[in-house]
């Protein structure tokens, strides 16, 4: 391995720069060049690529975003666009990839891996946490503590004008956010779209809480719940209660901000496997996070295997809600 390229694809989280910071260094420190792409898959086709050395990453392990620019590019999904790709890494002398990014971006590096030989391994960020065959993806801890921020502010009006908060956070698909947030914030309720929502049932499980003495209520509801968007559960729940409610959505501050001191260390630890995989000759791999360690599995894993959200996670935020 002499010289490899490292890119970062899809929407951006807190912790791309700690690990773009960790790739840059350990190449550097092993001999290896490296070249950072701008972009993700857009600066592959167009040829956007420049080296990168110690200096270039100097600054950033605090910082948010990704200093290599990301994107999304429908095009790489056509195998057209994925050879000029290649050709490009090829005429660069590049003999390794590394691909930070979230399902989708995975994905596409599957299909690149597939058709090119050339050594490739993948890091998982995603705020979701939904990336499958890892415990951990990049910006997980630091978008529930933005999030957690956020609700604690809102307690305070709620608790003062004895109001129910519905509080949307990020999750399309899956409830990971929602639940890790409910939990952190002592959340009456929580709606994941993973479970079918009972408008009836939260209902009655807030009349409980209010009858037991508590005196504001908070319900963290995932974006893709199926029961609609948080305006669209407040109606439901109005129709059917007397609550005093109030609509918050969180957003894009989710996605930015420093990352978390576990994002950072993270994003080092999985930059480093990155690299350190690629020397000993791996192909096709995901770093990942599995019961506390740092370590290799299959690429596909990635998109092709569903995490379930825990149950005992739902159990206790129900419990602890009473
Ligand atoms: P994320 O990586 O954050 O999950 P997306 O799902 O938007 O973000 O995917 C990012 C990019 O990955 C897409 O814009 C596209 O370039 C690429 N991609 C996604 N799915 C595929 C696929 N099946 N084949 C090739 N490329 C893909």
């Amino acid at each position: 391995m002499n010289r490899l390229a490292l890119l970062t694809s899809g929407g951006d989280c807190p912790g791309l720069n700690p690990c773009i910071r960790s790739v840059v260094r350990t190449a550097l420190a092993g001999g290896i060049e490296a070249i950072g792409v701008h972009r993700g898959w857009r600066g592959l086709i167009d040829n956007d690529m420049e080296p990168m050395d110690a200096r270039s990453v100097a600054g950033i392990v605090n910082l948010g975003g990704t200093v290599l620019r990301s994107s999304r590019c429908p095009e790489f999904r056509e195998a057209a666009a994925r050879e000029q790709a290649i050709a490009n890494l090829a005429e660069r002398g590049i003999d390794g990839l590394i691909v930070i990014g979230g399902n989708g971006s995975l994905r596409g590096a599957c299909e690149l891996s597939r058709q090119a030989s050339l050594p490739l391994i993948g890091i998982p960020k995603t705020i979701d946490n939904d990336v499958g065959g890892t415990d951990y993806a990049l910006g997980f801890d630091t978008a529930v503590n933005t999030a957690v921020e956020a609700i604690d502010k809102i307690r305070d009006t709620a608790t003062s004008h004895e109001r129910l908060f519905l509080v949307e956070v990020m999750g399309r698909d899956r409830g990971f956010l929602a639940l890790e947030v409910a939990l952190a914030c002592g959340a009456e309720g929580v709606l994941v779209p993973e479970m079918p929502t009972d408008i009836a049932a939260l209902c009655a499980g807030l009349e409980r809480c209010r009858e037991a003495g508590k005196v504001s209520s908070i319900v963290v509801v995932a974006e893709g719940d199926d029961a609609g968007n948080a305006y669209e559960i407040a109606d439901k729940i109005t129709a059917q209660s007397d609550y005093e409610l109030r609509v918050a959505v969180l957003g894009y501050i989710q996605r930015g901000g420093t990352p978390s001191a576990l994002d950072r260390v993270q994003g080092g630890l999985f930059g480093k496997a990155a690299v350190d995989a690629l020397v000993a000759g791996e192909t096709s791999k995901l770093v990942a996070k599995r019961n506390g360690e740092t370590t290799l599995v299959d690429l596909e894993l990635a998109w092709k295997e569903t995490r379930e959200l825990p149950a005992h996670l739902l159990e206790l935020a129900r419990v602890l809600a009473s």
